[in-house]
């Protein structure tokens, strides 16, 4: 028998409502703030990844799905951003209309060590304003965040921000950091002793004890931002303060990528668990497009992991399922009428099912019973007759025998 690869997941019936009413109400609320949606492929020109990333990123060297092709080395996209803006440039929306709002949902992969919150196939739902380096827009995708987390609804999550400045100041931060650590490196986990040579931010946010005490005593705050950087994160948060979003100033949020530049972000949940608290983050990436060939110009976005969002889910109320009329048909003439009926009950975009496997009545209200049904149809010789049917109502247990041809305006009149 064949099982699914670790780190995948079946979404099954019962559970597939609660990600529909996620997707859903994620359209509704980026559509009140004018965000499209796009949808690039899954698979990708590998070097689109290492480029974007980073060659030293965890990701890059550790967690993509490669695909090697005669000549070619694809990968499974382990993210959406590159993918989006190689598609902004590709597609020329950077000439027309310039600034883009977007949005994305879909399967992204990284070959990670499967543990409750991380999968190798999982899900993001995500976006990005590109066209604009104002601090504004940070303030929109970071209220457009918060709006979707309570649009969901989901409650009790920390937004934590912090500045990583310009490329000119993520560099100082990393003299900085190589200059503060340099005594210090015995004391590191192993994969920050790695990081220290190939990626010393990642140590900032580190969730081994050692390394986090070591961190606090670093006392780095925002020292190695320039006036102009100081001056973007001021207005951000100051926007933060009028929309009376809550966050959390923290300097050891620094976020892995190499793509990331200025504001950065992340939103943490209590109930994900102390690894993997995350349900979400995003960050400013003002040198990507032109990185990967376009214009110089900044950019912004965030994603949110969707199997994370459920882990919370707890919270999520689903709506009322639509009410579902099930046919019994008694006798094979009846059944031909029975099929017509239900056909003419979906045209009118009634939900609707029957009875395929012929039982007794008594089975069939049975099943009629299990599947929830708000109305169920008889039909038998009499009904046929009469060009009647019999209309239960399962809730109420009554029943009422009612003309063929005002069936669909019963129902749909009904409450
Ligand atoms: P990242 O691109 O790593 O910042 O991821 C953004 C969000 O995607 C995280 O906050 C998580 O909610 C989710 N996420 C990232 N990696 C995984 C994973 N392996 N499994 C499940 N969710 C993930």
């Amino acid at each position: 028998m064949f099982k699914r690869i670790p780190g995948t997941k079946d979404i099954l019936p019962g559970e597939i409502e609660f990600w529909q009413k996620i997707a859903q109400t994620s359209r509704t609320i980026f559509k009140v703030h004018n965000y499209h949606e796009i949808c690039p492929p899954l698979i990708e020109e590998a070097a689109l990844f290492n480029r974007s990333l980073g060659e030293a990123t965890e990701i890059i060297r550790k967690q993509m799905f490669i695909i090697k092709k005669e000549q070619d080395t694809y990968a499974l996209r382990p993210e959406g951003t590159a993918s989006v803006v190689r598609a902004y440039i590709e597609n020329n929306l950077d000439k027309d209309p310039g600034f883009v709002k977007l949005y994305y949902m879909g399967s992204m992969f990284r070959c990670e060590r499967p543990q409750k919150g991380r999968q190798r196939e999982f899900h993001h739902i995500g976006c990005e304003a590109i066209g604009s380096y104002g601090p504004e827009i940070d303030i929109e995708i970071i209220a457009l965040a918060d709006n979707l987390l309570t649009a969901y609804p989901i409650k009790g999550y920390r937004l934590i921000i912090n500045s990583l400045g310009c490329a000119k100041d993520k560099n100082e931060l990393n003299s900085l950091l190589k200059e503060r650590l340099k005594d210090k490196t015995g004391e590191l986990c192993e994969d920050c002793k790695v990081r220290y040579g190939q990626n010393i931010l990642r140590v900032l946010d580190c969730k081994n004890e050692s390394c986090r005490e070591i961190v606090e005593q670093l006392d780095i705050a925002d020292s190695y931002l320039c006036p102009e950087c100081k001056g973007h994160f001021n207005k951000v948060k100051k926007g933060l303060d009028i929309l009376k979003i809550k966050y959390e100033v923290s300097p050891n949020l620094v976020r892995g990528l190499d793509y990331y530049t200025r504001t950065v972000f992340e939103i943490k949940h209590p109930d994900l668990g102390p690894q993997q608290d995350a349900l979400g983050a995003g960050g400013r990436y003002d040198n990507l497009v032109k990185e990967l060939g376009g214009p110089e110009t900044g950019a912004i976005g965030f994603a949110f992991g969707v199997e994370r969002l459920l882990l919370a889910q707890g919270q999520i109320q689903l709506d009322k399922l639509e009410d579902l009329v099930y046919i019994i048909t008694l006798g094979d003439p009846a059944r031909d009428k029975g099929l017509e009926l239900l056909q003419g009950l979906r045209k009118a975009g009634i939900p609707s099912d029957t009875d395929y496997e012929n039982r007794s009545l008594k089975g069939a209200m049975r099943k009629a019973n299990d599947l929830g049904a708000k109305f169920v149809l008889i039909i038998g010789e009499d009904e046929l007759k009469e060009a009647s049917v019999t209309l239960k109502d399962m809730a109420k247990s009554t029943q009422e025998k009612i003309s063929q041809a005002k069936l669909i305006d019963r129902i749909k009149s009904s409450p």
